[in-house]
């Protein structure tokens, strides 16, 4: 059966190049166009990235590929679906483009995760939403995956909201430098250091899980960046309406299906449960699932909050790329991806 093209924006880049490596062998998609900034467009892909991914290096024929420019006119005929990698601040004004263009666009860019008509989709979560896309005009539109925090936190609260509504929750989160692209943070700031969040990351953590539960509650995060490669640790505190025992907790966790149809990337399990005192860790955990399962440990009594508990997720794979290719497979299982 022949793949579906996709357009990736933004594909010499930390989340970009992760998108090419899973689109190498996806069996419903395959790399159709490689876009980036104008100072890398006309070049081989080879060229105008460096390639920073573990592991085997794409093929040659890849790095062969032309780039060009961020703008769907770029873009060869017969491509219909682009995932977005791009920087917010470009994503603001090339994301529409595309969409005006009659592209399905799916993002990892933060620019449209909160607006109304954009659904914030996790599709184990909340595939539901989809029915957003309806309200956005042509047949072109735009959906979003969370933000690389989100979506691990998202995940790991969905069985315990669906079962005891979240009533505040508060969130800490130790940040591996991947998620700050490349180059990223300076090294003066990471080596031997804890350098505490200077985005607006813990805005994101704070109001994107509610979108993504349909619910609304008080929530706060502090977010900051460590010294790990790749891997997002949080420490999260809730409070749960009914007030549940740490063993229903852990069984909610355990026993959580996804909402969604069957999809290629989507891991089962979905949580990994770990009873182990010293789990979960970025190190010995952010691949589980081929970086695509979230891993919830130390769940416990917390006199403050009620219950308290770590969760981890691969923040290239379940955060962004992974997490797009996700949103594809369901937009594709569900009949919605636009006619080439
Ligand atoms: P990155 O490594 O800095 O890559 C940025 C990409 O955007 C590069 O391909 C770059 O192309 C391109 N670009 C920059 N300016 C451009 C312009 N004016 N026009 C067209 N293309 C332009 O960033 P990243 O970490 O991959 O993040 C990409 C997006 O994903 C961001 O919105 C980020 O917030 C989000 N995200 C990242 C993570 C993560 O873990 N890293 C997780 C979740 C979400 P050139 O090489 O030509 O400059």
């Amino acid at each position: 059966m022949s793949r579906i093209p996709v357009a990736i924006l933004g594909a010499t880049g930390m989340v970009g190049q992760r998108l090419v490596q899973l689109l190498l062998n996806h069996p419903w998609f395959e790399i159709g166009a490689l876009c980036a900034s104008e100072r890398s467009a006309g070049k081989r892909y080879g060229d105008a990235c460096t390639w920073r991914l573990e592991g085997d290096e794409p093929p040659a024929w890849v790095f062969d590929l032309p780039v060009v420019s961020t703008a769907p006119e770029a873009v060869p005929d017969g491509i219909r679906v682009a995932l977005s990698a791009l920087p917010g601040s470009t994503a603001k004004t090339a994301e529409p483009a595309f969409r005006a263009a009659g592209y399905g666009v799916v993002s990892n860019a933060s620019s449209f995760r909160m607006d109304p008509d954009v659904p914030l989709i996790i599709p184990e979560v909340n595939p539901s939403d989809l029915s957003w896309l309806d309200r956005q005009p042509g047949t072109g539109f735009i959906l979003t995956n969370p933000n690389c925090c989100a979506v691990p936190l998202g995940i790991a609260l969905a069985p315990l909201h669906e079962k005891w509504p979240v009533e505040a929750v508060c969130i800490s989160s130790w940040q591996a430098v991947s998620g700050a692209g490349y180059p990223g943070e300076s090294a003066w700031d990471i080596v031997g250091n804890v350098h505490p969040h200077p985005g607006d990351e813990e805005e994101k953590l704070t109001e994107e899980p509610q979108k993504i539960l349909g619910a609304s509650f008080p929530s706060s995060a502090r977010c900051v960046r460590v010294g790990v490669a790749d891997g997002h640790l949080m420490s999260v505190q809730a409070r749960l309406a009914g007030d549940p025992s740490v063993e229903e907790v852990l069984e909610a966790l355990r026993g959580f299906t996804s909402r969604a149809p069957e999809l290629p990337s989507s891991p089962t399990p979905l949580i990994h449960v770990d009873t182990r005192r010293d789990r979960p860790q970025p190190r010995l955990d952010a691949m589980r699932g081929n970086g695509m399962a979230v891993s919830v440990g130390r769940v416990e009594a917390c006199p403050v909050m009620g219950i308290k508990f770590y969760c981890l997720a691969h923040n290239t794979f379940r955060g962004a790329a992974g997490a797009a290719i996700l949103n594809l497979e369901l937009l594709h299982a569900t009949g919605r991806l636009p006619a080439a």
